[in-house]
């Protein structure tokens, strides 16, 4: 019990200083980048660079909101919300890059749930669980996405017909920087997985080499809302 307090202590701390880093890095890129929009063009010599260098500005940018999310797993913005709307959403929002990438994306939903937390959270933890199975997909594979009720609680199944994962693969997912791609973060799936702990749910990984994931997420349906109303 005593460690566990600790414990809890100890990521607070580590939360509150990875959030302060990413903030006080992402001003100086902001600026940098302000200025490399203003140079572009007037050197000639150098025109070929800008698009490089703006890109990996960008890479750094998108690593930091990844880190802001990891340090910020307090859900202060509490609303309810229809979970079958947020998965709506999500196939809406992500289908632009899986039709680029050759891919189809389904979903099933089987619920009227609500849920009440912080809706952007959840929704950035599916997305990048949602980008993993898009990622790991070859051409012309498909992803879906599912929803259904399972006893008091919500269910919602990702399954992808990609690459899979070795038992050793499996074995490191969630791990901080575990990544198997040249330009990966390793911090999409531990942001998920930590989003949706604080929670209450619960994600588990099956999946079969060159044949594809299944990930299922669980999610306590409305707990603060019943709590409140006795
Ligand atoms: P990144 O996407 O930057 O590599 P993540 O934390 O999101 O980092 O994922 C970590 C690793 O987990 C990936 O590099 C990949 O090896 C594995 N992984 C996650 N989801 C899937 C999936 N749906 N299919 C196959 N591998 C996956
Ligand atoms: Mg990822």
């Amino acid at each position: 019990m005593k460690d566990e307090i600790r414990r809890s202590e100890k990521q607070h701390t580590l939360g509150e200083l990875a959030a302060s880093i990413a903030h006080e890095v992402r001003n100086p890129l902001t600026v940098v980048k302000g200025f490399l929009q203003l140079m572009e063009g007037e050197d000639e010599r150098h025109k070929n660079y800008y698009p490089l260098i703006l890109s990996e500005l960008a890479r750094a940018e998108h690593i930091i909101s990844d880190y802001l999310n990891f340090a910020k797993p307090e859900f202060k913005k509490l609303e309810t919300f229809s979970i079958a709307e947020l998965v709506v959403d999500l196939s809406l929002l992500l289908n632009p890059y899986a039709l680029k990438e050759g891919i189809t994306l389904f979903h099933s939903i089987d619920s009227d749930a609500e849920m009440t937390t912080d809706r952007n959270q959840l929704k950035q933890a599916l997305i990048n669980i949602m980008k993993n199975a898009i990622e790991a997909t070859p051409k012309g594979g498909r992803v879906s996405i599912k929803l259904f009720p399972e006893e008091d609680q919500a269910k919602i199944i990702v399954r992808d017909t990609g690459l899979g994962m070795s038992k050793e693969q499996l074995s490191n997912i969630g791990s901080l920087f575990f990544s198997t791609k040249e330009q990966g973060t390793g911090l999409g799936t531990m942001v998920s997985i930590r989003i949706i702990e604080s929670m209450g749910g619960k994600v588990e990984y099956a999946s079969k080499l060159n044949k594809g994931t299944k990930v299922s997420v669980t999610l306590p349906l409305n707990k603060l809302a019943d709590e409140e109303k006795v």
